[in-house]
């Protein structure tokens, strides 16, 4: 009697396949605020179509980037997604460090001038969202777990 052949692959669970039915130019690894801001430069400003993987299945369980400096807001105006952060983030123009209840050194943001002259603070899912939202809508970038 004939067989059929084993699946070389197990394919696993749906979820951790990612879909190579469609043309993808640059493929990006590593979903958190670096490989999502190339993604979006690569797409919006060269046309490419993009996907990026991440070996993680949640967003972000960890807040590290919560902080965006002036030359970080800069570039993601440039990108347009700046205007959008705003709305969900706070805009801190001095930064104090303490000795316990001493107050010994006190940065002031707001002295660097130019269009952000602050530090942005929100959570690093919150951020991840706003970089992926454009792209995912126009279709030109997915995520997929790798
Ligand atoms: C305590 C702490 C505080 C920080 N505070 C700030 C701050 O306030 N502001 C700031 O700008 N920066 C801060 N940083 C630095 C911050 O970590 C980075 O700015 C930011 O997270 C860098 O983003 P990333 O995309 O390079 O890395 P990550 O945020 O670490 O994202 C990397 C992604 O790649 C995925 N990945 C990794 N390896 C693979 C693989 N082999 N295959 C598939 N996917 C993979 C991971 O799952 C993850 O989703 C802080 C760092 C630390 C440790």
């Amino acid at each position: 009697m004939r067989r059929s052949a084993p699946a070389l692959v197990d394919p696993g669970p749906p979820s951790r396949v990612m879909s190579l039915e469609r043309h993808i130019d640059v493929l990006v690894c590593g979903a958190g605020p670096v490989g999502l801001t190339a993604a979006l430069a690569l797409a919006r400003r060269g046309g490419l179509a993009v996907e990026v993987i991440d070996e993680a299945d949640v967003r972000a369980g960890l807040s590290y980037a919560l902080a965006l400096h002036p030359a970080t807001l800069r570039l993601l105006d440039e990108l347009g997604v700046a205007g959008e952060l705003l709305e969900h983030g706070l805009a801190v123009d001095r930064i104090a460090f303490y000795d316990r209840s001493e107050r010994r050194l006190e940065l002031a943001v707001s002295a660097l001038g130019g269009a952000f002259p602050f530090v942005l603070v929100l959570p690093q899912s919150r951020l991840e969202e706003v970089l992926i939202a454009p792209e995912r809508a126009g279709g030109a970038c997915a995520i997929a777990t790798a």
